[in-house]
């Protein structure tokens, strides 16, 4: 296939990075085949980006929240026309499946279509003033230039997730795809560009972190920043914005627990763990990482797990009936690779897999074989960090509490999930299992794009996207009106 140069999106124009540096954007089932050939960008890019976008937001703020929102419905059409097209350069890029890969283009659809509908809302707060003729409401007001810094797994979900609520609240952009999938943040931003985004508004700066990434976290003039990555990474975007008070919306790493109790449907428990822990090849923040069986039910559910897992098809996500693919680069291999020995060390059994695949049809790919680790207890490694790969571990209990204690024992807070038919024991669940997000008969994966997504814990810090996302990329202004024709003064005239 035909490998095509791409450059940064600044003010408008396409322009290759200045230092004229480029990055290889290659197939992960596939190293002979370059998807393209993108800039690897520093912070002289960056610091252009950014003040393209500082240029913008002079006049996008003015732009009624309405008339911004339906640009936003308009590349919602768009891109439901280019779904199978995106989805098919996105499996180039990233390696999951297509069905995955054509949700993932539908997560952003549905996303503009939300927050479309914010464009109309964008709820501020009345209340009757304290004072007589005085009027006091609160509106939403855009932030200014946010910084916004994506990971692969999800590439064009994720950027629409950061993206869609800054630009209906007014405010300008500029985004750093990850190094390993810029694409399909082009095909997304081109989109916005073709429904008629005026120049500016959003910039594409594509590059390493330390070169690209954290030049835009620091840059003055960026005053929001939003992180989706790794914790370590995390951890430090939020210390360099904190230097100058910047606001950071981060969502980090998970090891999300699925409980499986005695009276559960097991079936249906089965095909949520195949889904939860190899879907997306592992490689999803909410990724089912740890499965937790009751002991009457641990052999016989691991019997099956291990059977279905190891007849899962690996290959090529474009490929029909393959199932999982390729890890997305080298990186994650070793990762997968490094975190079974650890376990293996530990005393955990590899029940299948365990190990990359790299004969026949897996020689020019990054592949690993699904895993699942059975003897595993709570306090192992494995139990406890994020692999970020198709390697699921089995840790057996005997009560419900003993379950929630072992979900809870560990440092992050996303995803849980639940499977039983007993209401109490789910609503006990729902309760007390700490995470931002909890499941009763479905995996740990499938959030949907208008409830609040995000982590407690070292997952996050405290703010939400979807539903949410609207009181980080807005600022609210109080505003009083005075139509007494006096002075009055609060807490002072008005207290007897
Ligand atoms: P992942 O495991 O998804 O690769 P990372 O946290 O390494 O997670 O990367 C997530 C995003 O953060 C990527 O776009 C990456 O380029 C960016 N990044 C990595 N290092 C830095 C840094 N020092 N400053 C800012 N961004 C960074």
């Amino acid at each position: 296939m035909a490998q095509t140069i791409y450059h940064n999106l600044i003010g408008g124009e396409w322009l290759p990075a200045k230092s004229g540096s480029t990055l290889k954007n290659i197939n992960p089932a596939d190293h002979s085949d370059v998807v393209g050939i993108f800039p690897s960008s520093d912070a002289e890019d960056v610091a252009l980006a950014v003040a393209a976008a500082k240029k913008a937001f002079a006049s996008w703020r003015l732009v009624p929240a309405p008339k911004r929102a339906e640009i936003l419905y308009r590349a919602g059409q768009l891109l439901s026309e280019r779904k199978e097209k995106y989805a098919q350069e996105m499996t180039r890029e990233m390696g999951k499946v297509l069905a995955e890969t054509r949700g993932d283009v539908q997560e952003a659809i549905d996303e503009a279509y939300y927050v479309a509908g914010e464009g109309r809302r964008l709820f501020g707060v009345t209340v009757p003033s304290e004072l007589a003729n005085k009027f006091a409401m609160s509106v939403r007001m855009p932030v200014g230039v946010i910084g916004m810094i994506a990971p692969w797994n999800f590439p064009m979900a994720i950027p629409s997730w950061k993206l869609f609520p800054a630009l209906v609240s007014g405010n300008t952009c500029v985004i750093k795809p990850a190094e390993d999938t810029p694409l399909s943040t082009y095909n997304l931003v081109q989109t916005l560009m073709d429904a008629g985004l005026p120049p500016g508004v959003v910039n594409i700066v594509s590059g390493y972190g330390p070169e690209a990434g954290a030049p835009l976290v620091e840059h003055p003039d960026v005053r929001a920043v939003s992180f989706t990555g790794s914790s370590a990474v995390g951890s430090h975007v939020a210390q360099r914005a904190a230097a100058n008070f910047k606001p950071v919306s981060l969502e980090m790493g998970g090891k999300n627990a699925m409980i499986v109790m005695n009276d559960a449907n097991l079936e249906l428990a089965l095909e949520g763990a195949l889904w939860g822990a190899f879907g997306t090849t592992g490689q999803r923040c909410t990724a089912t990482s740890r499965i937790l069986l009751h002991k009457d039910i641990a052999a016989e559910f691991t019997t099956k797990l291990v059977a279905r897992a190891a007849a899962l098809k690996v290959g090529n996500g474009l490929e029909a009936g393959v199932e999982v693919g390729p890890q997305v680069n080298e990186q994650q291999i070793e990762t997968s690779t490094r975190y079974v020995g650890i376990a293996a060390a530990e005393g955990a059994t590899i029940l299948t897999g365990g190990q990359a695949l790299t004969e026949g049809p897996y020689a020019n790919g990054t592949f690993f074989a699904p895993t699942v680790l059975g003897s595993v207890t709570p306090d192992m490694r494995i139990a406890r960090e994020e692999v970020f790969g198709p390697v699921v571990s089995l840790i057996e209990f005997s009560t419900i509490e003993e379950a929630i204690e072992i979900a809870n024992s560990i440092d992050y807070g996303l995803s849980t999930a639940l499977y039983t038919k007993d209401v109490n024991r789910a609503f006990t669940a729902i309760r007390d299992l700490e995470a931002g997000i909890t499941y009763i008969n479905a995996p740990t994966i499938g959030a949907e794009v208008h409830l609040p997504f995000g982590g407690v814990k070292q997952t996050g810090n405290g703010h939400r996207e979807g539903l949410g996302a609207l009181d980080f990329y807005t600022t609210w202004k109080s505003v009083y009106v005075d139509y007494s024709d006096k002075l009055q003064r609060a807490q002072i005239d008005n207290a007897e």
